[in-house]
């Protein structure tokens, strides 16, 4: 099946007639095509999307409201289809695509059809002085939105939905090896009404289409979700141009647990927030740290129950684990066992490739544990983004916390213990955007979400994503 790139409303082929291979990840096999589009298909969508920020952005909010309510309705009626067309495209199980990325995306837009209702801005009188100050938080204009494979529709919208509820219009593009999902939202966005040009989607390389978003000297704002990398790429292109910048980039994530905590629960959690979605979620806990009192205990347990996962075809009701999102990232994971093997790690369970019959051709990997003793080894310090977690135990608060501190990333990171005074001590010692203590992944999206140091710059969520998409200006009235 040939994906198109949505302009203004349509469905149309790339000016340059250079298509790329869109891969079923779970039988390894090219199922269609996608437009690999250049600088003129993106001066396209940025001319609709221009064309139609006058009307969009004084359209009234209860109207946009209105609209952004109706896609998320929409994606709950085409919820099969959607996760059908998730799992296919991108490996994960299609249980995980039902009950996580497509409620979620639909949220996303309920979410932001409500926040934009409630959204405000400031007033200071300025007492003494005869005058008054307000704040106008006006849309940009044309943004651009770039997303990740990890969760294909449930990041593209997470991006989209603030930038439209705040009266901005979109070019965006989906990740190149999971476009699918992107594409269908096209086709609801049109059926919930919304006005053509505001929302256009573009397909292609990040190199070639990507690229040529951030450089497009009249989109001014860049939300980006991927890799750190391509993120300070990102940052020298946009930067001297002046562009307003979210980065949403990597993690390396520590899971810190102490004997105090509720055993069971943080178990059956950290078997979770290691493998969920084959472990290809930013926010997974990769690098667990374990209080030595409960070392040996917690490795028996969760190797057992780590064992116990099923790798299977995504489509299957048992399935735990599914296919990796690609035959590069599979090696890369591979990759990544030769160096534990080098650097002394010791593997607990796991590491191999797994071929499942009649999809032989398939991207399978076993989960994996893998034991180290040193925090400044590669596998503690890069990010894998796979079915692949290290155990290391600590013995003190102090060691726990420079440990879980000790990488260059700084996305979340989540503690077991049931001790307060501990638990406010980490909150603010630990150097991530965000802490979950005693669950993970549990999210209100009215909550700041997003990294220090080189896990990104800014944050999405709530307000925040509203005031980022938009310009606050100040108007001072003496009287
Ligand atoms: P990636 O950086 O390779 O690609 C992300 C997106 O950027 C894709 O759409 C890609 O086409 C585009 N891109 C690539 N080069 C570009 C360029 N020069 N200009 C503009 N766009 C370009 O990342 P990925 O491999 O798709 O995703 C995995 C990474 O995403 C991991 O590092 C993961 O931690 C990160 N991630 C972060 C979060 C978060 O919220 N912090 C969430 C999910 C994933």
């Amino acid at each position: 099946m040939n994906i198109k790139n949505y302009i203004n409303g349509e469905f149309v082929n790339p000016v340059s007639k250079d298509w790329i291979d869109n891969f079923n990840p779970a039988k390894g096999e090219v199922y269609g095509q996608i437009p690999n589009s250049t600088k003129e298909d993106v001066e396209n969508a940025y001319q609709a999307a221009a064309d139609s920020f006058p009307k969009w952005s004084n359209t009234p909010l209860e109207d946009r409201s209105k609209i952004l309510s109706k896609i998320a309705n929409l994606i709950l009626e085409k919820l099969d289809v959607l996760a059908i067309a998730e799992s296919k495209d991108n490996g994960k199980p299609v249980n995980l695509a039902k009950t996580v990325d497509i409620p979620r995306a639909a949220s996303n837009f309920q979410f932001f059809a409500n926040a934009i209702t409630q959204f405000s801005s400031e007033a200071h009188e300025s007492v003494g002085l005869d005058a008054v100050n307000f704040t106008l938080r006006q849309p940009l204009g044309v943004v651009g939105c770039i997303s990740p494979w990890n969760l294909p529709l449930y990041l593209f919208t997470w991006k989209i939905a603030p930038a439209l509820a705040a009266g901005n219009c979109v070019v965006a593009k989906p990740s190149e090896v999971t476009p699918m999902t992107a594409y269908l939202l096209g086709e609801i966005c049109n059926d919930a009404g919304l006005p053509k040009g505001v929302l256009n989607i573009v397909h292609g390389l990040g190199t070639t289409t990507g690229q040529a978003i951030v450089e497009h000297p009249n989109i001014k704002a860049i939300s980006f979700t991927g890799g750190t990398k391509t993120g300070a790429h990102i940052a020298r292109v946009a930067a001297p141009m002046f562009k307003k910048l979210s980065l949403e980039l990597g993690g390396k994530n520590p899971n810190i647990i102490f004997a105090d905590c509720d055993y069971n629960k943080m178990l059956e959690t950290t078997v979770r927030s290691s493998f969920a979605n084959q472990g290809q979620i930013c926010l997974c806990g990769s690098r667990i740290l374990v209080e030595e009192k409960i070392y040996e205990r917690f490795k028996i347990d969760f190797i057992k129950k780590v064992k116990q996962l099923k790798v299977g075809h995504p489509s299957e009701e048992s399935t735990d684990i599914g296919a990796l999102v690609s035959k590069e990232h599979l090696e890369k994971i591979e990759s990544y066992i030769e160096i534990a093997e080098d650097e002394g790690g010791k593997i607990l369970c796991g590491g191999l490739e797994v071929t499942l019959p009649n999809y032989e051709n398939g991207y399978y990997f076993q989960p994996t544990i893998i034991e180290v003793t040193n925090n400044q080894c590669k596998l503690n310090q890069e990010e894998i983004f796979g079915p692949v977690v290290t155990i290391m135990s600590f013995k003190t608060d102090e060691e726990a916390l420079t440990l879980a501190n000790d990488v260059k990333y700084g996305l979340s990171s989540t503690l077991w213990t049931n001790n307060l005074n501990r638990t406010m001590q980490f909150a603010k010692q630990l150097h991530t955007g965000i802490v979950w203590v005693n669950t993970w992944m549990l999210r209100d999206l009215r909550t700041p979400f997003g990294g220090a140091k080189e896990s990104g710059v800014g944050r999405e969520g709530g307000f925040e994503a509203l005031r980022f998409f938009t310009e606050p200006k100040n108007v001072c009235i003496k009287y």
